[in-house]
């Protein structure tokens, strides 16, 4: 079957426009754009931190500002178990309830039924699953899922999806796409919002021709953005390449966010923005920075090592983070060492300050149309890449 690009489907949600586009000549997809939500602008491409419980773990709003943050993505698994989106509407809605006034993505919950719920039965109308934190045993279906992004209230809502990880027999991949289209359209129907945007997953594994039906037939449908789904699990770099090349091809004329799943690591975003996707989400960078290791240049340092005791240096030199402004590797070393709360609240503004600090890197060059010839620099300033990074912590 031949590849035809998607018609695209006039959205006024989210409307996202693509200020700079691919050149012509073909030596690189990436492109940059803006994206205008209810709670302000997003620069694509760009990377959002995770605040799986209505809070990135360690960190207060005006922190994650200060990281440079323009959007945070929260977990509607999470919060639907605990506290409850009800009471989170009931006091607001999420902006007001963590004290965020800027964007706000909630995910779909499916990635976290797949992987933190215990016992979970998915069936054509939904699933259910016990609760990894009471055991209490829920159902949601596309419905629900809408009805709780809803209440909840983000800027922007995802559609509920059945993911599979990318090594999952084809019969498995194939049955969960499918069923993940079925979802979205029931997803796009029960989604009532006006001032909320709501995008929808594309999934297809590995097989480059269930990739392209699942791209082809998410973008034919009204949805704000697209998101990749079921990739930036267990599959390698050269799979998860060979992937978006079936994916942003299809997608080549169609003016909607491309929002890839769960990425990371500085390499791994440098080399999807390559490929021509506009968003990220990752809990890497805060979760590594918890175990004691922080990003720098090229490489990446762990504090907990006895050489850092005596080190009087900042992390890094020209960083204007909270940790790196006021304090030296052996203040951190030592705070690491004696388990003190603020060593993950000072890692944890560096690395995402790190990280946004990249994209902003990227941006600049897209924009000033030397992206491709800038991809040696940028990556040797993003070091080696991390694997493993997708699974879910239970919070
Ligand atoms: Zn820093």
């Amino acid at each position: 079957m031949a590849l035809e690009t998607a018609a695209p489907l006039a959205s006024t949600r989210v409307p996202y426009e693509v200020l700079t586009l691919p050149p012509a000549s073909g030596t690189t997809r990436a492109r940059a754009g803006r994206l205008t939500t209810p709670h302000g602008v997003v620069d694509t491409p760009q990377f959002m931190p995770v605040g799986t419980n209505a809070t990135v773990k360690a960190l207060d709003p005006d922190d994650i500002v200060s990281t440079g943050a323009q959007i945070i993505l929260a977990n509607t698994y999470h919060l639907y178990l605990r506290p409850g989106h009800e009471r989170i509407e009931r006091l607001g809605g999420l902006h007001r309830f963590m004290a965020w006034d800027r964007p706000i993505l909630t995910d779909s919950g499916g990635y976290q039924v797949v992987s933190l719920a215990d016992s979970r039965v998915i069936d054509d109308d939904g699933a259910t699953f016990r609760s990894h934190i009471d055991g209490g045993t829920h159902r949601l279906t596309p419905e629900t899922v809408m009805q709780i992004q809803e209440a909840l209230g983000p800027d922007i809502a995802v559609a509920f999806d059945h993911p599979v990880f990318p090594s999952s027999p084809r019969a498995e991949v194939e049955d969960a796409t499918e069923r993940t289209h079925r979802w979205a359209e029931r997803s796009l129907r029960a989604h009532t919002r006006e001032d909320q945007a709501l995008f929808g997953v594309i999934q297809g594994g590995l097989e480059p021709d269930l990739r392209a039906r699942s791209t082809q037939f998410i973008a034919s449908m009204p949805f704000d953005g697209l998101c990749i789904g079921g990739l930036a699990g267990d599959e390698t770099p050269v799979e998860r390449a060979l992937a978006l090349d079936v994916v942003i091809p299809v997608l080549e004329a169609d003016p909607r966010p491309r929002y890839l799943m769960g990425l990371g690591s500085p390499r791994d975003l440098l080399e999807a923005v390559h490929a021509g996707v506009d968003l990220f989400d990752s809990v890497l960078p805060a979760r590594v920075a918890r175990t004691g290791q922080v990003w720098v240049p090229g490489d990446r340092l762990n504090l907990r090592n006895a050489a850092f005791l005596d080190d009087p240096r900042p992390i890094q030199d020209d960083c204007p983070c909270l940790a790196c402004r006021r304090f030296s590797r052996a203040y951190l070393a030592h705070l690491f060492r004696a388990r003190e709360l603020l060593a993950y609240r000072l890692a944890t503004c560096h690395n995402l300050t790190f990280t946004l600090d990249f994209m902003t890197r990227i941006r600049t060059a897209i924009k000033a149309g030397v992206f491709p010839e800038s991809l040696t620099e940028l990556r040797a300033r993003a070091g080696r890449s991390i694997r493993g990074q997708a699974t879910d912590e239970p919070a």
